[in-house]
């Protein structure tokens, strides 16, 4: 490029960046809720300049020269939603099994695109990721933040930390002949020395998190879902090198003993909770750990469980036992003042309906403006993003969303997202 073209660039892009100055959009929002105030305010304009709200004005304000005008008057209007449980690679079904010899690192990534866009189109601007497969996720983050693919802000955890034969033992129920030992590569940890490197290597992967499987689960081809699968020391390890590269550590736990050792270590959330006692529950709000419940998932693995054939026959006495009960848990949990954030464990049950979830947590005992919270501002404080995200303020990231109606009387319209937008770009 010669000097004269550059400069007519330029002088191009200065014009065209006055036209942008001056062109808002303005949402007319029939009812606002501020997750701050715990409150809804009817008749507001949010004023959104580029990527960000640049202001909260009352009453339906005119639109200047310019000026987009998005009318959501009929509508409740709130920030975008939180899941801090998601697996966007998957999908479990029958197949689920047999998928895991068939498909390449190229299907699982573009299986994730589709559930990414399918998440962002449910209201849901972020997630955390906690476990998935050939470190799709990583990717994936990078694509949405460049704009190359729709979805959601992603806090990725890559691939789950288990022990052999753990939770997250990816060579799981597999035959003898594949002769299969993972090590801490590929996620799978025995002793000090290789949780140091498991964590250190998600760290060179590009991971945000940690995820353990603390204690057996329901979907793994093993027979138990609720034993400890990590000594206290491997445990420990896992937290504290962790933090010294500023990660922080998800841990899922159904039993007990795992989740009683993992709080203890420092684990920031425990994932289903399943068995969580009340000594737990009170370690919990003492240490400030919080309760992810997934209470979807349960439901999910429980109704299954009652179809021949649906699961492996390991899994399926498991899925029956364990899935009634986390609903159980989660009342006793808020009765007793854990701190929760929202999260389904989404990928188990199907990508987009994530928003199940908060119908269920009210039927558990939570008023409808908290489990909203728990998914928005309580959701970006626990991510470490509170100052920019999780609430409809001046300054933060115009990450806003609408339901028809009033959720906070009828807590299911939350399934009916009918507008999204993430970052000033409308999406729905
Ligand atoms: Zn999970």
């Amino acid at each position: 490029m010669n000097l004269a073209t550059a400069r007519r660039l330029a002088v191009l892009g200065a014009l065209l960046a006055m036209g942008t100055a001056s062109a808002d959009t303005l949402i007319h929002a029939g009812r606002l809720i501020d997750v701050d105030a715990g409150r809804a305010y009817n008749d507001r304009t949010i004023r959104i300049d580029g990527d960000t709200i640049s202001a909260i004005e009352s009453g339906f304000v005119t639109p200047g020269d310019g000026d987009t005008l998005i009318d959501l008057g009929e509508s409740t209007v709130m920030p975008g939603l939180m899941d801090m449980h998601v697996h966007l690679t998957s999908q479990y079904s029958p197949s689920s099994n047999l998928d895991r010899f068939v498909l390449n690192e190229a299907d699982y990534a573009f299986d994730a695109a589709m559930y990414a866009r399918r998440t962002l189109e449910a209201g849901f601007t972020v997630v955390r990721n906690l476990g998935d497969t050939y470190n799709v996720t990583v990717a994936l983050r990078k694509a949405i933040a460049a704009g190359d693919v729709p979805g959601p802000l992603i806090f990725t955890a890559a691939k789950a930390l288990a022990s052999t034969g753990g939770h997250g033992d990816p060579t799981n129920g597999w035959a003898a002949q594949f002769g299969a030992d993972p090590g801490p590569n590929e996620g799978v940890v025995n002793g000090v020395e290789d949780a140091r490197k498991a964590v250190r290597q998600r760290y060179k992967d590009g991971a945000d998190w940690i995820k353990i499987t603390a204690t057996g689960g329901v979907l793994s081809v093993a027979k138990n879902g609720q034993n400890p699968q990590f000594t206290m020391e491997e445990l420990e390890a896992i937290v504290d090198t962790a933090a010294d590269y500023g990660l922080r550590v998800a841990a899922h736990a159904h039993g007990t003993e795992g989740m009683k050792r993992a709080v203890l270590a420092g684990v920031a959330s425990i994932e289903h909770g399943t068995y969580m006692t009340e000594e737990v529950m009170d370690l919990m709000i003492e240490r400030g750990t919080y309760f992810v419940p997934t209470i979807m998932a349960g439901n999910w693995v429980a109704e299954k469980a009652a179809i021949d054939g649906f699961f492996p026959e390991l899994v399926r006495p498991k899925a029956a036992a364990i899935g009634p009960i986390i609903s159980n848990t989660f009342t006793k949990a808020y009765r007793r003042g854990v701190p929760i954030v929202f999260g389904t464990d989404t990928g188990v049950s199907a990508h987009g309906d994530n928003a199940q979830e908060f119908a269920l947590m009210v039927k558990g005992g939570m008023p409808p403006m908290e489990a909203i919270q728990s998914a928005t501002s309580v959701a970006a404080d626990f991510l470490e993003i509170g100052d920019t995200h999780g609430r409809i303020k001046e300054g933060y990231q115009a990450d806003i969303i609408a339901v028809p109606g009033n959720p906070l009387e009828d807590i299911t319209l939350m399934q009916d997202v009918s507008f999204v937008m993430k970052g000033g770009t409308i999406y729905k």
